[in-house]
């Protein structure tokens, strides 16, 4: 394709677009006169055409392909130039007059978008153009149109240029915006892993903010050069991260066009140089040209450039220069001065990542410490590890959660998730699952590309199904003492943690243990507190504290409930006959033999030696007495079997309903005794109710 940087092309274009325009002049003056065109002018509106077509193409695809490397004010010349050939030929071809008006669009359109000379210098063109075309080839001397014309031209122009300026405003600030993002991006992207573990838009304005106490410090060092060697220009550049382009980051100069808030192109030019090959450039007798001090927007008789590469990470990151309109007044110790300079702005660069990492570091400690701090105050198992999904998101995104332990029978299971069915919750955790092999090698497992893997290992069972999971990380949750262990399982549709996001995680899983353990050995105490050692059910003290809540209860939602007293027979006889232990077994048969019996709202506690208490809650002491039959009938035929021999053993118990036998601990106490003592006066074995068979 046709290259427009090359002169000689550009030159002939030039000349191209010019005779087309005049050649459209001819155009018009011919149908003016003659009415037509002509046959052999035919042909060179084709010729003409031919031409216009295959440069046009040509820049077409020069634009799209080059985009940001074309100078702002070529895009301008070419731009301008085209649209302005195009639509006078159109016209001119068409003969179609009233098309005119094109031409005021096209003036908004030239003042609001291009660089402002070009927009000058076509409009001047066009003025002389539309005099050429109104004036001379309508033979009527119409300066009357003309003159319309003009007028009406001025204001779009205006317009176009009110536009602009709004335009321009906006896109300065936008600019500065991108600028100031790049760079934090430049100085604090390459530790990304290491030292920034709180993602989200707070990490990138905390980062952005540090950047500009770097750009202020660069503007200090700016103004001290400025003062101290006076050249026309000091500035400081910042190369891209694509290596490509490089933009101006601040400067000072006597010159009104430097490039701000452009990417400008490496490939050619003086800063390209010290870009590529990280040396200072002192150029003494310089002739330069636009496109080797392409940080001027248009030709400046600069002859001597003075510039010093800013090194971080031993990549070139930016470059300081000085130039000046005289010729051979940099010396060596300009040279020194400037690359003191340079070494500060290396120091500001690292200085302001030092600072982030210690604003961020800082962060972290205290979201850690937060995140711990909130873990303590949980009490209970249920809510530490529910808790602490929560409080892991702002560490971790993760899109699933899931946490198993072991229950009281030793089974594991699903205690908490998030982000996922609660339908899971209790669900069995099968062996040979992924979640298994994590508990028993203690090891944390952390597989990526989880859902592209055939599964033959599934990770909970064989009916869980967790879709859409691109990474997968189980951490064991091993807490020896308390003889518990679980998994905490991650699941991310996405990329997931980084390594250093992965250490938070470890911390935080290790806090998570304590907590549990704290829980459980919480749990433990209360246990021992309301149970009873040897039978493992409610001691007496809990017994009446829950008594009294379901008294209260009952008072206030009207919820009868019923009473059992439990008294085992001859039980002296069994201690008298086989020992003490011996007795001991008995009643921790007997007590999980009513345990096994009851729901889990029943309330069943060992009340004295040898008796027990239990409560139905909404039971009606009918129904209580179908209960109590029943588990008559079953202590009376379970065999309990012991070193030397095996035994049976009978129960009697009396049963009083509330409210209807009494509304106080005291009465229903009474009555349900008085039950007992009435089935053990009709011979044991029995149950009595209360206003029956008494
Ligand atoms: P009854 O059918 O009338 O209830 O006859 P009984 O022999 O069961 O009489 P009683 O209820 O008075 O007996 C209570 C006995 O229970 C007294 C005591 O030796 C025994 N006992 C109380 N607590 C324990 C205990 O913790 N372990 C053992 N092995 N025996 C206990
Ligand atoms: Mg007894
Ligand atoms: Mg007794």
């Amino acid at each position: 394709m046709i290259e427009i940087t090359n002169k000689n092309i550009k030159l002939f274009k030039f000349v191209l677009i010019l005779i087309c325009l005049v050649y459209s002049l001819v155009i018009r003056f011919d149908i003016a006169t003659v009415g037509a065109i002509t046959k052999y002018q035919v042909f060179f509106i084709y010729l003409a055409l031919l031409f216009i077509l295959f440069f046009f193409v040509g820049d077409l695809y020069y634009f799209i392909k080059k985009r940001e490397a074309i100078h702002r004010s070529e895009k301008s010349f070419l731009i301008g130039g085209w649209l302005f050939l195009i639509i006078s030929f159109f016209i001119a071809v068409t003969n179609l007059n009233f098309l005119e008006p094109l031409y005021y669009l096209y003036l908004s359109l030239i003042f609001a978008f291009l660089n402002i000379y070009w927009a000058f210098f076509y409009y001047a063109n066009l003025l002389i153009y539309q005099y050429i075309s109104l004036v001379y080839v309508n033979w009527e001397r119409n300066y009357t149109q003309f003159l319309s014309f003009f007028i009406l031209s001025v204001l779009f122009s205006s317009v176009g240029y009110l536009l602009r300026k709004e335009r321009t405003e906006k896109r300065e600030y936008k600019n500065k915006l991108l600028d100031i993002k790049e760079g934090a991006k430049r100085v604090f992207g390459e530790e990304e892993d290491t030292i920034l573990a709180l993602k989200s838009e707070k990490r990138e304005e905390s980062l952005q903010q540090t950047y500009k106490l770097f750009e202020e410090r660069l503007l200090n060092i700016l103004e001290r050069v400025k003062d101290f060697l006076a050249p026309y220009t000091v500035c400081f550049v910042k190369i891209k991260e694509d290596g490509k382009y490089y933009r101006v980051v601040d400067a000072i100069s006597d010159n009104d066009y430097l490039r701000y808030n452009e990417d400008i192109s490496l490939e050619e030019g003086v800063i390209g140089w010290i870009a590529k090959y990280g040396k200072d450039l002192n150029l003494k007798d310089y002739r330069g040209s636009k496109t080797s001090l392409n940080y001027y927007d248009r030709y400046v008789p600069i002859k001597s450039f003075l510039g010093i590469p800013v090194f971080l990470n031993e990549k070139v990151f930016g470059v300081l220069f000085i130039d000046a309109l005289e010729g051979d007044i940099f010396t060596k110790e300009t040279e020194n001065i400037l690359r003191i300079s340079a070494s500060q702005i290396e120091d500001a660069l690292q200085n302001t990542r030092l600072l982030q990492q210690i604003n961020q570091q800082s962060k972290e400690f205290k979201a850690l410490y937060d995140a711990s701090k909130n873990m303590l105050t949980f009490v209970k198992l249920e809510e530490t590890i529910g808790g602490f999904l929560e409080l892991l998101r702002p560490f971790i995104k993760y899109d699933y959660a899931i946490m198993t332990l072991k229950d009281e029978e030793g089974v594991q299971k699903i205690k908490v998730q998030k982000g996922l069915d609660d339908g899971i919750i209790d669900k069995t955790v099968s062996d040979n699952t992924l979640a298994c092999w994590t508990i028993k090698h203690k090891t944390m497992l952390d597989i990526k590309d989880y859902g592209e893997k055939k599964r033959k290992v599934p990770l909970l069972s064989d009916d869980i199904k967790i879709k859409y999971v691109n990474r997968l990380i189980i951490m064991p949750i091993i807490i020896e003492n308390e003889e518990q262990e679980g998994t905490l399982i991650l699941c991310f549709r996405e990329e997931g943690p980084t390594e250093y996001e992965k250490n938070l995680l470890e911390i935080l899983t290790n806090q998570l243990t304590i907590s549990i353990a704290k829980a459980l050995y919480v749990e433990k105490i209360n246990m021992m507190a309301t149970t009873d050692g040897l039978t493992g059910v409610y001691n007496h003290r809990h017994f009446q504290e829950r008594f009294s809540e379901l008294l209260e209860r009952g008072k206030r939602y009207d919820e009868i409930f019923s009473l059992i007293l439990l008294d085992i027979d001859f039980f002296k006889k069994v201690n008298d006959t086989y020992g003490h232990p011996v007795g001991d077994l008995v009643l921790k048969k007997v007590s999980q033999k009513i345990k096994s019996s009851t729901r889990k709202i029943d309330i069943v506690a060992r009340y004295g030696g040898e008796e027990f208490a239990i409560i139905l809650p909404n039971n009606s002491k009918d129904s209580a007495y179908k209960f109590a039959e029943r588990l008559r009938k079953e202590i009376s035929d379970m065999t309990v079997v012991f070193e030397s021999g095996k035994l049976n053993v009978t129960v009697s118990m009396g049963i009083a309903e509330f409210p209807v036998d009494g509304t106080e601990k005291k009465d229903l106490l009474e009555k349900a005794d008085k039950c007992l003592y009435e089935a053990k006066k009709q011979g044991r074995n029995r149950v009595i109710v209360t206003g029956r068979d008494i």
